[in-house]
């Protein structure tokens, strides 16, 4: 749904999200969506049963091919990312896996992508491989020569911008352009940026894959996932989404919902604090390195100002002294929570080389810039003060 569709303003949007059955709005209905909790729907007689099967009345009849909760969830998603058609997945996994799916379908190249793609995208392919024969081409992007090549002869892209946790930066718009060239589909996760920081639309993009487990429902208690497409969608790629079966249930669909009508006040808030914390960071004796997209210089800073509008809540890291002193700095923490993931209003700090990145050899990780001393943080809303004063009592010297 375009802008064109929806005057209102991004915040305006949020505030309304999950207040949306208009047709059967009147006296007493509900104001907010209620949780169709129900796997099947009545048919009506054969004619209106003929009807819906053939697709020439919308219903729904089972839930894995829609529900109204889901369906709402769908078209609030659709429209914060400014795509035209949404379809909703159980996990963030469950919409890289339908996005690859209908991107690689009857295409015979290979799946490009790059080294610092989330962990689980990188187990999800190895999977692929493994039991589809997809082939996968991993380039790192700032190896540009090599990067736009393998781009150019893509079956489809897979990105990942800021990547985690280093948050380094592809260009949306010159990746999209090369991949356009050979006709090849660009997927874009987003979940780190999310739609009120980058707008890959709007830089050419096919496809937005978002785990809404994270900032988009932002307090830690749903796991979800969509995909966006930035043209309508085709009755074949319903289909592959339905029969590949990661669907939600309503009462999912619900809190996601719910979650959503904060979405635009949360990520001011975190994209001022993680700003601040980064800043604050960068002046401090025990930090040797801190990566946060809102401080980068040169090529990189070039891509932030025409891609982004803001950094988000997360950023990493380097201690001086090395892993030690990261494990010290997070069994002293208060405040902050020593957990994966992120996104949530509650404040994390997770060190990578023991998380998502143990399973590579020290040799592996130093290649790819995973320090022993890297610390993650993903932000929360928490009072500045507060998290500025945890931050500086973990981090004295011993
Ligand atoms: C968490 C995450 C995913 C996977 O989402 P799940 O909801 O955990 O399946 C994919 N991409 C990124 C960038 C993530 O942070």
């Amino acid at each position: 749904m375009s802008e064109s569709k929806n005057p209102w303003h991004p915040q305006t949007r949020c505030a309304h999200i999950g207040c949306g059955q208009a047709e059967d709005a009147g006296l007493n209905a509900p104001v907010i969506t209620p949780i169709t909790q129900s796997t099947i729907f009545d048919l009506g007689t054969s004619a209106e049963a003929e009807a819906l099967f053939s697709g020439d009345r919308k219903g729904h009849a089972y839930t894995r091919f829609g529900n109204p909760t889901v369906d709402e969830l769908a078209a609030a998603l659709c429209d914060l990312e400014g795509g035209g058609g949404a379809l909703v997945t159980g996990s963030g996994n469950a919409a890289t896996l339908c996005a690859i799916t209908i991107a690689m379908a009857g295409r015979h190249g290979k799946l490009v992508t790059h080294p610092d793609i989330y962990g689980g995208s990188h187990e999800l392919l190895r999977l692929l491989s493994a039991s589809y024969g997809l082939t996968v081409e991993v380039v790192d992007p700032a190896e540009e020569a090599s990067w736009f090549a393998a781009v150019r002869r893509a079956g489809a892209v897979l990105l990942e911008s800021p990547s985690n946790p280093l948050m380094r930066l592809i260009d949306i718009g010159a990746t999209t352009e090369a991949a356009h060239a050979n006709d090849a589909a660009v997927i874009v996760d987003n979940t780190v940026a999310t739609p009120h920081n980058q707008r890959p639309f709007e830089h050419g993009a096919d496809w937005v894959v978002q785990s809404t487990s994270k900032y988009l429902n932002g307090h830690s208690d749903v796991i979800g996932g969509c995909l966006i497409k930035r043209e309508s969608l085709t009755a074949q790629e319903r289909a592959i989404h339905k029969n590949l079966g990661g669907t939600v249930n309503a009462m999912e669909a619900w809190l996601l919902l719910r979650g959503l009508r904060t979405f635009a006040l949360r990520m001011e808030a975190h994209n001022r604090n993680g700003a601040a914390i980064a800043d604050w960071l960068v002046g401090h004796p025990a930090v040797s390195k801190v990566y946060y997209p809102g401080l980068v210089r040169g090529r990189q800073g070039e891509i932030f100002a025409h891609q982004m509008t803001g950094g988000s809540g997360l950023l990493a890291f380097e201690l001086v002294g090395g892993g030690e002193a990261a494990n010290r700095f997070i069994d002293r923490l208060k405040l902050i929570t020593h957990g994966v993931s992120l996104g949530g209003m509650e404040s994390l700090a997770v060190r990578p080389a023991m998380s998502s990145h143990r399973g590579m050899s020290p040799e592996a990780r130093a290649a790819a810039g995973i320090a022993d001393g890297l610390v993650r943080l993903s932000i929360g809303t928490e009072a500045m003060a507060d998290i500025i004063a945890d931050l500086e009592q973990a981090l004295e010297p011993s």
